[in-house]
């Protein structure tokens, strides 16, 4: 296991193979940036192709006694990871604000989120459901059973990298699926420290790997086309996942897809007013906006834009921006200064467009660091309100008629998550006419293991954590039995 680390906490940055951290095969290794310094960290290994292969093929060798491990067993090593890092999640946290830039709270609470995941699926682990009937005709036993999918590529991004891996790794150990995970570039020790806690737990070898390729496409084409490859779950931008769709047609791969957002959130003329000003800020600073849940557009009634805006105004002004480590700090560095240059110029856009800069605007001289943004006037169909911003810009639009606000809503080819303030019946209405698939209704944090997360139109396919996050790794069986 190679150690490098120039923080209190023990850096993992080697690739997982068949229970073992190994260097890899080339030695070849690349730089994870602290984005609030600009500095390298740590250099985390390559993986070469046979690298990938042999992550493959030790979970495929491991596979049959995996899957026929008992539930029970499953679910205890599921509850033991849980247990250590929900011991260990100042240290997570820490390893997330150093690699990702995020503010420490935010951390936090990605940690937390991170470990329930453990414990959810290791109660799903011993619940899955079959079902066992007489045919309509008399003549049989319809006998309905689930089997683990198989060998799962997990490939996850860098906004969450601690719970977009467990979201993917937890359900897929309780179905006895064994993976091999392919963490975002800019995050890997994060995901390091999730897979060892695992080892530590007693994950049997070859389980749960971790490979991270440079350049990722080929290599995750050529994983693809691996045949013992049965399952492909994802989350990062649409652009991407279409590539992975069309790469897993080739072997008719299962895929999950968690892919863009572009929430809108309504302030509806009912609305409490300073409890839609504190869920926008909730639903918008969270994670420092690099988030496909967080608030994108903000369709605000004229009767109340004037108030609305003010106090949001007011209350980013005060956000205290600067490295994620210092635990004082509400906003962090983006993750790199390029995503920071990205959503510095979607500002200029928006301000070319038309749209007035109410707060902020600034990127930081050092470390990729942008301040908390207030943009007013802008239209609906302009540039900002059709991209995913994944930073803190908060850009209001006005408008007079709710009808013509769900319109704009929808007017998305995402339909993953939308926020929705006011009186709760007309909340619930609007709420029921936005296609998305999940709607928050006066309030701005929806994200739970409990409940189905996941996105309609080209924001995805499929749903990770409730009980559906489960059934993404198993394949349903009917056996007919003769009567
Ligand atoms: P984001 O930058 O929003 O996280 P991406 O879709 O670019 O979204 O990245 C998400 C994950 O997909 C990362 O792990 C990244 O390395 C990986 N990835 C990027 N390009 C490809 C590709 N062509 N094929 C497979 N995976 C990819």
């Amino acid at each position: 296991m190679t150690i490098e680390s120039s923080t209190d906490v023990t850096l993992i940055a080697d690739l997982h193979i068949n229970g073992r951290w190994v260097a890899g095969e080339s030695g070849d290794r690349f730089p994870v940036i602290d984005p609030a310094s600009g500095r390298s960290i740590a250099s985390f290994a390559i993986a070469s192709d046979a690298d990938c292969t042999n992550a493959i093929e030790a979970a495929s060798a491991v596979l049959p006694s995996w899957s026929s491990t008992p539930p029970r067993v499953r679910s205890e090593l599921l509850t033991r990871t849980f247990q250590i890092l929900k011991a260990e999640r100042e240290a997570l946290a820490e390893i997330i604000v150093r690699e990702n830039g995020k503010a420490f709270s935010d951390a936090l609470g990605e940690a937390d989120y991170a470990t329930e995941f453990f414990r959810w699926f290791a109660e799903e682990a011993v619940r899955v459901a079959g079902d066992f009937r007489l045919s309509p005709s008399g003549d049989k036993h319809i006998l309905v059973t689930h089997q683990p999918i198989g060998v799962s590529l997990l490939i996850t991004p860098w906004n969450f990298p601690a719970a977009m891996a467990t979201r993917k790794i937890a359900p897929a150990l309780a179905a006895g699926c064994t993976v091999v995970l392919k963490p975002a570039r800019e995050t890997p020790l994060t995901a390091a420290y999730v897979v060892d806690a695992l080892r530590r737990a007693g994950a049997p070898d070859g389980v749960v790997n971790l490979v991270t390729p440079v350049p990722t496409g080929p290599a995750i084409a050529r994983m693809l086309h691996h045949p013992a490859v049965r399952k492909v779950s994802f989350t990062g931008s649409t652009e991407v996942g279409r590539i992975l769709l069309r790469e897993a047609a080739d072997n008719v791969v299962s895929a999950s897809m968690e892919l863009g957002g572009n929430a809108p959130f309504i302030v509806l003329p009912g609305a409490d007013i300073e409890a839609a000003v504190q869920g926008a800020l909730v639903a918008k600073m969270r994670n420092g906006g690099s988030a496909c849940t967080a608030a994108n557009r903000f369709y605000v009634h004229s009767s109340v834009s004037a108030a609305f805006t003010k106090a949001v105004t007011a209350e980013l002004s005060r956000f205290q921006v600067g490295p994620g480590i210092d635990r004082e700090n509400q906003l962090g560095a983006l993750v790199s200064v390029g995503e920071r240059d990205k959503v510095a110029e979607l500002v200029d856009v928006a301000v070319s467009e038309g749209a007035t800069v109410a707060l902020g605007g600034e990127s930081s001289a050092e470390g990729a660091f942008y301040s908390a943004t207030v943009l007013t006037g802008v239209q609906h169909g302009g540039t900002i309100t059709g991209t995913e911003i994944f930073g803190p810009v908060t850009a209001i639009v006005e408008y007079d008629d709710v009808d013509e606000a769900v319109r704009m809503a929808n007017d998305t080819i995402y339909g993953l998550i939308a926020y929705v303030y006011g009186e709760t019946g007309q909340a619930l209405s609007v709420a029921r006419r936005i296609d998305a698939g999940m709607v928050a209704v006066n309030r701005a944090v929806l994200s739970d293991p409990a409940a189905p997360f996941g996105g309609m139109k080209q924001s995805g396919l499929g749903r990770e954590g409730s009980s559906e996050g489960i059934l993404e790794f198993l394949e349903e069986k009917y056996i007919g039995i003769e009567l």
